[in-house]
């Protein structure tokens, strides 16, 4: 499209004029996104071994791969959940900044991260996905938010990979339940199910899913998300998430 070249003709004008700093150590970034290749290579990724099923990393490095004693007790209605990076240090910060402080140029960068963890390890798996699902938002939030971060995410990801981005197949309602992390994981679970709704069954009726969200904190919201995308007919969920703090 002619916007879309002029746009492009604009920005490599930009980038000449202005080179872009990296976000971390304020080197020059290249002309893809706000973090350069030294500081990505220094992210904090999810290198220990993690829970096969929930993507927990262990703070214990090792080679094996384990199941967390959560997943033991309590399989998540996911097949797996699938985590970049652990959320610490400059990731903490980098998704703070999307998130809290209207980050959006980071979007690409984020973006990358989520596609090049995908290629490395979810697509090897060999699992034909339907959609790319993001975590929805209460919607008065994401109006003062401005945007709901793991739909920008999710939307960034598919334009990378070829898979459509369906927003729709999940929709947050107010509970009026706000805080989660005190309660315990029953308690957690069904609070966070009465949180979403799936879509109707047509349009998810033997689909393979693909859920999106920034940060995995205790794994309930994914966990519920999952289940509720299968009682209403997906055949299988995987998660993808940016970020997971290590496992205590
Ligand atoms: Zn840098
Ligand atoms: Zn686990």
């Amino acid at each position: 499209m002619l916007r879309d070249r002029l746009v492009g003709a604009w920005r490599a004008l930009l980038d000449a004029a202005y080179p872009r700093d990296c976000v971390f150590c304020g080197e020059p970034a290249g002309p893809e996104g706000y973090v350069c290749a030294r500081c990505l290579a220094r992210l904090p990724l999810a290198r220990n071994p993690a829970c096969e099923r929930c993507g927990a990393e262990s703070p214990v490095p090792g080679s094996h791969g384990f199941l967390c004693p959560d997943c033991l007790r309590h399989p998540p209605a996911f097949a797996r959940a699938h985590v970049v990076a652990r959320y610490a240090g400059p990731v903490r910060d980098l998704i703070h900044l999307f998130k809290y402080h209207r980050g959006l140029w980071l979007r690409d960068d984020l973006g990358d991260l989520l596609a090049a963890h995908y290629l490395a390890c979810v697509a090897p798996l060999g699992v034909a996905f339907d959609a790319i699902v993001p975590v929805p938002m209460l919607r008065a939030k994401e109006r003062r938010r401005g945007y709901n971060q793991a739909l920008l995410l999710a939307e960034a990801l598919a334009a990378r990979v070829g898979l459509p981005c369906r927003a729709r197949y999940l929709r947050r309602v107010d509970t009026g339940v706000v805080s989660q992390t005190r309660l315990r994981r029953a308690e957690r679970l069904r609070n966070a199910e009465a949180a979403y709704r799936a879509a109707h069954p047509r349009h998810l009726a033997g689909k393979t899913i693909l859920l999106v969200d920034d940060v995995i904190t205790t794994g309930a919201t994914c966990d519920a998300c999952a289940r509720l995308l299968r009682r209403a007919g997906a055949r299988a969920v995987h998660v993808l998430a940016l970020a997971r703090p290590l496992m205590e």
